[in-house]
């Protein structure tokens, strides 16, 4: 797989690096529907909620079992996706090849049929958006992203036998870094990239959206060497055994 390792390099004599570690427990709760945090997606959900009122329209909530290894943060609901069906990733094209893909690596089981109710169950992994409500075009503001964080550093908080990430995407990638209190600069987001952040493993993909394949940045073999990369990891390794067996 194309990868390097991106050191966290500490300059001697230089200003005390950040301390990089997970986010204490319990830094929030998860949000409720009508989280009142972003006026803007705000008022975004409240046009949406009076225009297709049988769709979920509220803050999507990870998906898969929280006692995973290996959590995989994407950006935000698609407006016709999960802020349709209430699931990460489901109904539209992005879903389509990430669960494919999961399924290839055995991190998914069952058949995904685009629908929360289908049969598909997550296997030691679990996703979880960088903002939590849908963005109009699909593009979260600065302070959204910022606001949001609360929530995927709760999340990470919680998942006590997490030690592998992926990243989909350059924003997941930096609000991710800053969740766990790195430095940008030691940290740059890469397709293939292997970055070790406090005792968390994050690899880097580019994200899986229909623009992204449409165009061939990213084609559904190298997304999947970025699985296989994670695959073999936590097969070679015990990482998440220290939190099951104290
Ligand atoms: S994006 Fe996150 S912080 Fe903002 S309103 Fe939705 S759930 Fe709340």
């Amino acid at each position: 797989m194309p990868g390097k390792r991106v050191a966290h390099l500490r300059a001697h004599g230089g200003p005390p690096a950040p301390r990089v570690a997970r986010p204490a427990a319990d830094v929030a709760p998860e949000p409720g529907r009508d989280c009142p945090r972003c006026p803007r997606l705000v008022a975004f959900r409240t046009i949406w909620r009076e225009r297709e009122p049988t769709w979920f329209n509220a803050p999507v909530s990870p998906f898969g079992p929280p006692d995973a290894r290996l959590a995989i943060i994407g950006l935000a609901p698609g407006l016709r996706g999960a802020n349709r069906t209430g699931r990460p990733f489901t109904g539209d094209y992005a879903g389509d090849l990430l669960y494919a893909t999961l399924g290839e690596h055995g991190f998914a089981r069952g058949h995904y049929a685009a629908r929360p109710d289908d049969a598909l169950a997550l296997v030691d992994c679990r996703i979880v958006n960088t903002v939590r409500c849908v963005p109009p075009e699909n593009k979260p503001t600065a302070k959204e992203i910022a606001t949001c964080r609360d929530f995927l550093k709760g999340e990470i908080a919680r998942m006590t036998r997490l030690c592998t990430v992926v990243a989909l995407g350059r924003i997941a990638h930096d609000s991710f870094v800053a969740a766990m209190g790195g430095r940008q600069t030691a940290h740059r987001f890469s397709h293939g990239a292997v970055h070790a952040i406090g005792d968390l493993t994050l690899y880097d993909s580019y994200h899986c959206s229909r623009y992204n394949t449409n165009t061939g940045r990213l084609t559904a073999t190298m997304f999947s060497a970025v699985f296989a990369a994670v695959r073999a990891r936590l097969d070679a390794t015990d990482c998440g055994a220290a939190a099951t067996d104290p």
